[in-house]
Order: C-alpha cells, then structure tokens, then sequence
C-alpha cells in the first residue's frame, strides 16, 4: 500500500500549533523545527517500512515533535529530589552547595570580578589565593594549589613530581576510581613507571624497602586510598607514618591520593574510619590531592596541599595552566572554605548538615509523608533505613536513616521508580526487596511538600487513577 502523502501534516502549520509555540519560544524556531522535521521523517520511515499504514494527524505529529523537545530540555540540569539517602551521589553533583555559597555565586558571577588582580597592588594576582590561604590554615600545610577536580590534581603531581621516576605502588591500590580513573593508567600517562609492591590484600614495610633498594635513584612512594571498596579479613599495610618515616630515611618522596577531604571529624554521625586530611599531612607525606566536592561539601575542584617547593613545582608545570579552577566554583570554595575557618561546616554545609541530622528528625518527617499520602492507605509506611556517603568514600558504612517504603499490587517497584524519575520534579528512589524506599537523609525540608506531590502523581498514574493534582 502507498501511504497517502498529500496527508502528511505540514511543517509550518505544525510548526504554529500551541503545543509546539511554547517550544519554540524557549529554544527558538530553527531548533523546534529541527524536532519537527526530525519527526516527520520518522513517521515518513514507519510507513515506508509498513509499520504504520496512515498518515499521522497534525495533532499527532505536534504532540510527537513536542516530546522531542520537553526530552531535550530535560537534557539541561534538572534539579531533581534525591532521595535514594546516598549523600555523596556522583550521579547527582556530589555535594549540593551552602548557603553562602550560593549567594556568593549570585552576587559574583552577574559582575567582574578580581579574579586575577591584586586590589592592593595593581598587579597581577594569584587566582585561588584566598582559597589557598584558607587550605593552608585549615590543613596545617606550607602551601595548596586548587584545579579542577581531584583527577586533575593527582594528574598533576603525578606530571610535575613523578615523570621518569619508579614509582612504588601497592597491589592493593592499583584501584579505578571511576569514571575510567585508573590509578596504573594515570601514573604512565604522566610518564612515570609503576613498580607494583606487595599483593592485593597484604603489603609491608618491607616491601617498600625492597623495591627502594633495587629503584636506586629516582624513586618515590605513592598511596592511593581506596575509598570506594571495602577490604576485609586477612589484610594489611603498614600505617601513612611508617611509610613516611622510610621515605624520609631514604630521602624520597610519599606522595597520597586521598579521594574525600574530610576536614572535620565525621565520627560523632556515625561515620567513622574516613581519614581526616589534616591528619594525613601531620602523619608527614609530601603532597596529598583529594576533591573539594566529596566529604568536603564543596562545588567541583581537586586540592594539591603539602612541601612549598613541591607545590611551586606543581602551579608552574604547564598542565596547571589547562586544569585550573574556574571562577565560578573558586567563588564557591571560597565561601565553603569559610564556614570551616568559622567552625560552622557541619550546620553550615549541606553535606554534613544531612549527615548530621537526628534520625529522630527524619522520622518525624517521613510520619508527616505517610500522613500526607494517608489516603493510600496501605501502599506507604514509614520504615528505618540505612543511608551511605557515596562518591568513593566510606564504602560499605552506613549510618541510620528513615524511609518511606511504597509498594502495592498494582503496580511493579521498577515501574513506580521510572515514574518517580520521570516525573516533574524527578524523584530518585532505590529498590529494595521488591519496595521502592525513598530515605529523607538526603531530601531538604523544603523539598517534603514536592515530595508527596510527586509521590500521589506517580502513586495515581501507576494505579491507573486519573490525576488530579
Ligand atoms: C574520587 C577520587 C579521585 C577523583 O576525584 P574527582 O574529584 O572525581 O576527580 C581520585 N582519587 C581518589 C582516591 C578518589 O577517591
């Protein structure tokens, strides 16, 4: 059968219909007639190969080219509730920004600002420098260099400290951070060579002493923390001291990769073991590196902190230059970093703050959810939960947390989850013995109202109830 084309709905009249206007007025014309086209020739496919045997009406072919659009601007980042309790979720930005920080961002980034200019002197001044300052006081270090995420500045000390030097590495740190971070990739991209010691699950002292002996010059220790997996049992490495300690003795370096930049002690929340990054540079290595947007709370940007003519040697390599911080989350830092120089990071800082929070506090608010949803009488119950850090720390830790569970006949646990997802705002949820569980570790106060409308829209459309929100 020959499909009927003088049917076939027109461009420009598509392109005037309401459903497609709206579009048309946020993206511009060229890119909604671009969907527009890009749909009609889909249908134009589908009839040739006989999948559909008419032509589509206009209204159908609007509301096919509209879709196309919404699923472009859902592309954007949209700011979504998490609410799967993982704190530090990579998926979703890491660590959400403060308060100040945001307000900083707001009054900075609409203007010039000094971000390469010394104010007092005319000159030209240090991008970072307040930020470096702050670093060096907070970590009790001669001097910081800030790039653009913690990849960048392990790169970096790595190019500017380790080429055509042996390495000396454990097995049992040969780890990928993600993303395709691998630490033996890394180390020959920065022309360094790998001298693996020890094995995966125990390393001494003395094999480090070992692969010193047989390196002869040129050699320097490195430690990776492998924060996002557990080892467990028979396992063993000497402490960060020990290794300094020989280091020191034989006159190389030890430099660390540490992942979080804890800095403040996380036990008191029941997270306990994460390695505060003051401790690692009193315990004597060289330079450590770790990210400003995991444990620490800040926007994206990796740290390089330690020895002043080590870090002199990483700011004038020319790798500095193409990983730098830009301005915007600089401003950010700037204003994390002050909450910690006052003493307020964990009320100040949303990744503490939600960390800190009460349990009693989340339960009392999934209560006020369940009440809210209480005519879905028996699809929702507050349940205790057990929520992670996330972003390669503290893996397989957990602290308690309260949930809502959300199951129900009619529908699957993976079918609410892609709802919640899809839906406006987007809900992230987790599976869990055949219940969609949504923590309130990580869900803002402010959130809880959009919360349980979300919830009674995806709750409706996957009961098949018509939605009257
Ligand atoms: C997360 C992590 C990195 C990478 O940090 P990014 O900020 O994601 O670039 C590097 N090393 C370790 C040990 C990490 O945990």
């Amino acid at each position: 059968m020959i499909a009927d084309y003088s049917q076939f709905p027109r461009v420009d009249r598509l392109l005037a219909m309401p459903a497609l206007e709206v579009f048309s007025e946020q993206l511009g014309r060229s890119v909604v007639l671009d969907q527009v086209r890009e749909t009609l020739a889909a249908y134009r496919r589908e009839l040739a190969a006989e999948q559909r045997q008419q032509a589509p009406t206009e209204q159908e072919a609007a509301a096919r080219a509209a879709q196309a659009c919404s699923l472009l601007l859902r592309k954007r980042l949209e700011v979504v509730i998490n609410a799967t309790g993982v704190i530090l979720h990579t998926n979703l930005g890491r660590a959400p920004l403060s308060e100040a920080a945001v307000q900083r961002l707001a009054a900075v980034s609409a203007n010039y600002a000094a971000i390469e200019l010394d104010l007092e002197s005319g000159k030209r001044g240090r991008r970072g420098a307040f930020v470096e300052e702050a670093l060096v006081k907070l970590l009790g270090v001669e001097a910081a260099l800030v790039v653009n995420n913690c990849a960048a500045s392990t790169l970096l000390m790595l190019s500017a400290l380790a080429r055509g030097k042996r390495v000396i590495i454990s097995r049992g740190e040969l780890v990928e951070i993600g993303g395709g971070f691998r630490v033996p990739d890394v180390l020959r991209e920065s022309g360094a060579e790998l001298v693996e010691v020890g094995t995966t699950n125990k390393t001494r002292l003395a094999d480090y002493e070992r692969a010193l002996d047989q390196a002869g010059d040129g050699a320097l220790i490195l430690r990776v923390h492998p924060g996002n997996f557990q080892q467990t049992g028979f396992v063993e490495r000497p402490s960060l001291s020990q290794l300094a300690e020989l280091a020191q003795r034989r006159g190389v370096l030890l430099l660390k990769d540490l992942g979080g930049g804890a800095l403040v002690d996380l036990g008191p929340t029941g997270f306990v073991g994460e390695p505060l990054a003051p401790a690692v540079v009193a315990s004597g290595v060289d330079v450590v590196t770790f990210s400003t947007d995991k444990v620490l709370g800040g926007p994206q940007g990796g740290v390089a902190a330690g020895k002043r003519s080590l870090i002199e040697k990483l700011r004038s390599h020319p790798l500095h230059r193409a990983l730098r911080l830009g301005r915007l989350p600089t401003v950010a830092l700037e204003a994390t970093l002050e909450a910690y120089l006052r003493g307020t990071a964990f009320s100040e800082v949303p990744a503490l703050s939600l960390i800190a929070t009460p349990v009693e506090q989340l339960a009392a608010r999934v209560q006020g959810w369940t009440e809210a949803l209480a005519d879905f009488d028996g699809l929702v119950s507050a349940v205790p939960t057990l929520t992670e850090m996330g972003g390669g720390s503290l893996a397989g830790r957990t602290i308690a947390s309260a949930g809502l569970r959300v199951r129900g006949k009619a529908f699957s646990a993976d079918e609410l989850l892609t709802t919640l997802r899809r839906g406006k705002p987007a809900v992230l949820g987790r599976i869990q013995e055949d219940a969609v569980i949504l923590d309130a570790r990580t869900v803002f106060p402010r959130q809880d109202e959009q919360l349980v409308l979300a919830l009674r829209s995806a709750l409706r459309q996957v009961s098949r109830l018509p939605d009257q929100r």
